[in-house]
């Protein structure tokens, strides 16, 4: 994509896929990220195109067929939990105590660029309603 291509454009272009994404680029270091949270079973780092003053993914170490939340089954309820569970914990970590907005973009209508499932975590300035 050019430089100018918005995320939008990004998100239209993105095939959804179960393919390996650049996600899993930095779970296995192969990519450097500024990683703010890990345990056994989810990563967090910061947003390399950031929307806000603190935006951080969170996202599951293992896939397991989570493209996106629309891919959700039974068997994913407890990392789905972990994973928003986490992403309160970051919150915490970065001083968000005022507010901040969590975000799951789904699918090309929902502007998902990245096809394994993350929860986008933002703050650090007044968020807007209803999002764009
Ligand atoms: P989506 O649009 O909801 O799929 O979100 C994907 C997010 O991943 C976007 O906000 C991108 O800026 C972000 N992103 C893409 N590649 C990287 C990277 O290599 N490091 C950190 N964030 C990335």
């Amino acid at each position: 994509l050019p430089p100018m291509a918005s995320e939008k454009d990004a998100a239209l272009a993105a095939v959804p896929t179960d393919s390996p994404t650049i996600f899993d680029k930095i779970i296995n270091k192969e990519i450097p990220a500024k990683v703010v949270y890990e345990d056994e079973k989810v990563l967090a780092f910061r947003d390399i195109a950031p929307q806000a003053p603190t935006h951080i993914v969170i996202i599951p170490k293992v896939k397991d067929g989570l493209t996106g939340l629309s891919k959700a089954e039974e068997r994913h309820c407890e990392i789905l939990g972990h994973l928003l569970y986490s992403a309160k914990r970051v919150a915490e970590q970065e001083g968000l105590e005022d507010g901040f907005r969590i975000v799951i973009n789904d699918g090309p209508k929902g502007c998902q660029s990245v096809y394994h499932l993350h929860i986008h975590l933002l703050g650090g300035r007044q968020m807007n309603w209803p999002p764009g």
